[in-house]
């Protein structure tokens, strides 16, 4: 498999070289050296609990859990996996820049981001909501954001709608929802806003326990799918296929439940998704 993809990615860059007649990054060989021995670079969130969390040196979540029955189904074992990780705004550079294999990590098919990375998946659909502090009750939703100052995390697609969609609203942009997080507990924010599964585990956090609360109004269709470097069409077959078994084995409602479900966050009915075979081409 390794080989097909170091081929693929040369193939890849090749073609971009071609069009482009220079590219620095594009020379790297793939970072991965084969199933059995070898390791692969998966890149999650560090911030986000539920989802991609670090805690101390375990990483927990759902995405997390993604990763490791994929790469078990592509013969990587879990000693053989090497997290790192991927902010929102350096996802699309790191996968571009051969700086990690693959990314899981609450990262929404795009348009936009399809133009630089593969998409498999969506192995979930998510929707973006807004999170405010226990007391606030002015803000139910995003048409009642008008004088309020939000936060949300630089090259995401929910900081890019508010934009567009509601350019009155004052937004100031982290490269993490974390500290989008601390900024609503001191006051300097009134909202933030991303996902809402991403939110309920911010809500639920120990450390947060009563101070916030989801508003509950999801805008938006996030899916969430395996980010890859673009061209490698066969690997999106192999994890599309791991992503089909995940769901209908039942280990991925096993996943869901062990992780964002234990905030109390139930996942919409448009889940479990349907991968798209076309590899989000
Ligand atoms: N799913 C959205 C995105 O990919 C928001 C979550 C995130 O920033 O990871 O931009």
């Amino acid at each position: 498999m390794i080989r097909t993809k170091t081929w693929a990615l040369g193939a890849a860059a090749a073609a971009f070289a071609l069009t482009l007649s220079a590219c620095g990054t594009a020379a790297t060989p793939a970072g991965t050296d084969g199933g059995a021995g070898g390791t692969i670079r998966i890149g999650i969130k560090y911030d986000q609990p539920g989802l991609g969390l670090q805690e101390g040196s375990s990483f927990t979540g759902f995405d997390v859990e993604v990763a490791k029955y994929v790469a078990g189904e592509l013969g990587y074992g879990e000693d053989q996996i090497e997290w790192i990780q991927s902010p929102s705004p350096q996802r699309e550079t790191m996968l571009e820049g051969d700086q990690v294999d693959m990314i899981f990590a609450t990262y929404s098919i795009t348009d936009a981001r399809k133009e630089r990375v593969n998409f498999a998946g969506p192995y979930f659909i998510a929707g973006q909501d807004l999170l405010v502090r226990s007391d606030d009750s002015s803000i139910t939703g995003p048409d009642t954001l008008a004088g309020k100052k939000l936060c949300s995390v630089a090259g995401s697609t929910p900081a890019q709608r508010l934009k567009e969609k509601y350019p009155d609203v004052e937004l100031v942009e982290y490269n993490t929802y974390s500290l989008c997080v601390s900024a609503l507990d001191s006051g300097a924010v009134d909202a933030l806003t991303t996902d809402n599964v991403i939110l309920a585990g911010y809500a639920a956090q120990a450390q947060w326990e009563g101070k916030f609360k989801v508003v509950g109004n999801p805008f938006s269709e996030e899916r969430y799918g395996v980010g890859l470097p673009k061209g490698d069409t066969e690997t999106c077959q192999e994890v599309n296929e791991a992503i089909k078994k995940m769901i209908s084995s039942g280990a991925w409602q096993t996943a869901v439940d062990d992780t964002v479900g234990k905030s109390g966050f139930k996942p919409d009915d448009r889940n479990p998704p349907e991968v798209d075979e076309n590899c989000g081409a």
